[in-house]
């Protein structure tokens, strides 16, 4: 746990679709004793809304005016106080945004400037005075660039596609895995052109290639890689 005396520390783990990053971000903040956050989920809850407004997810005026209305916030979890939940207009959101349509919808929300600039401010608050580990696409490289550890996950489609579908299906959600590939590789092609922080590798960011990799193996070797960076 972080000591009054010393700068909070930052670890950023970006990568695609599946990759693995948001769960082996959480499990490397339970090691560490970390706080954890998931930023796709604040872009999934701007897409929910736009789904639940009736908003198409490429009317940027339409996207915007709502985020104004009601920008989805990052508030602690009273069940844990490391952990998080995502608030919108009032209301707790959990599994509704791993919806399929939210995942369909969420991209082309992502891309726009207007609300990449309105989640920025939640994303840094989070990350200001307490050790953190947080998962995304332009989080080495835009939210917090100045963080002491960047990773970023990869892995090959068919591995991802496999990770997701089995994910999904446990959580009782239908998709075949066709549909899901072209979900996968549509949603990397628009995150990785859009032209406001693109998913990208930092410069210094490490490179994990998770294909063949279980999550504790994964969790493993970033948590040597930071332990040996904090070695005195
Ligand atoms: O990580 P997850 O798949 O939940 O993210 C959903 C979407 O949110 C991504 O496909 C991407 O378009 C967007 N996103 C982003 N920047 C982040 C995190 C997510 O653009 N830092």
């Amino acid at each position: 746990m972080r000591t009054p005396d010393r700068a909070p520390v930052q670890i950023a783990i970006d990568g695609p679709v599946a990759s693995g990053k948001s769960t082996v971000a959480k499990r490397l903040a339970q090691r560490l004793g970390f706080a954890f956050l998931d930023t796709g989920a604040l872009y999934r809850a701007v897409a929910f809304m736009a789904l639940q407004s009736g908003v198409k997810p490429n009317d940027e005026r339409g996207v915007d005016a709502l985020a104004e209305r009601a920008l989805p916030e990052v508030v602690s979890d009273e069940r844990d106080p490391r952990s998080y939940r995502i608030r919108l207009d009032g209301r707790l959101l959990g599994p509704e945004l791993f919806a399929p349509a939210v995942s369909q919808a969420v991209s082309p929300i992502a891309a726009m400037p207007a609300v990449r600039k309105r989640l920025i401010g939640a994303q840094r608050a989070f990350a200001l005075h307490r050790d953190v580990v947080m998962a995304g696409r332009d989080i080495g490289t835009v939210v917090l660039p100045q963080a002491r550890f960047k990773f970023f996950l990869t892995a090959s489609v068919d591995a991802r596609v496999d990770r997701r579908w089995r994910e999904l299906h446990d959580a009782g959600i239908r998709i075949t895995r066709e549909e899901l590939h072209a979900e996968i590789v549509a949603r990397d092609l628009r995150d990785t052109t859009r032209a406001v922080s693109p998913l990208a590798k930092a410069p210094d960011a490490i490179v994990v290639d998770t294909s063949d990799l279980t999550i504790e193996e994964v969790a493993d070797s970033l948590e040597r890689t930071v332990a040996a960076k904090n070695q005195p």
